[in-house]
């Protein structure tokens, strides 16, 4: 097996929510990930204006349409842009109702990272909810769930 592409959410993912900023840390990650050969895909609910900026930022591209997570047609489409099979791609994104479980059911990897900030869209304290409820932050791997900062740091 071996990831060809990777499918990445925006909001808390590679930029905080409240900002249209990517910071230098995420866009070197995303510059590496690029130079390692990987297609990249972002795929928001975010608002069309951030996803531009993202976009013009990043020199990468969203998917074409709304993705409206956590419905599977979005994911389905970034595997159908990227002509890949979904165990050739891996999903990055900070909740694990709209990004990862569906993604999962697919086929696709996932990675489930810690939000980068504690605001989000109003509509995804629902989501929030429904992961709080069903206990949804399992870890990621079995080493446990990938966090941003160092061990030391947390
Ligand atoms: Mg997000």
């Amino acid at each position: 097996m071996q990831i060809r592409g990777l499918l990445l959410d925006i909001d808390n993912t590679i930029t905080r929510w409240e900002e249209d900023h990517v910071p230098d840390s995420e866009l070197s990650w995303l510059h590496a990930m690029s130079d390692a050969s990987l297609q990249i895909r972002f795929i928001s609910n975010g608002l069309d204006r951030k996803v531009r900026r993202v976009e013009a930022q990043t020199g990468l591209t969203h998917i074409a349409g709304r993705p409206l997570k956590p419905l599977p047609t979005g994911f389905r489409r970034g595997l159908e842009e990227m002509e890949l099979e979904p165990q050739e791609a891996l999903m990055v994104g900070d909740s694990a109702v709209t990004d990862i479980a569906i993604a999962n059911r697919i086929g696709i990897w996932t990675v489930l990272v810690e939000p980068m900030s504690s605001v989000h869209f109003p509509g995804s304290k629902f989501w929030q909810v429904i992961e709080r409820a069903f206990s949804l932050r399992f870890p990621a791997t079995p080493e446990g769930e990938m966090r941003r900062q160092p061990p030391s740091r947390r």
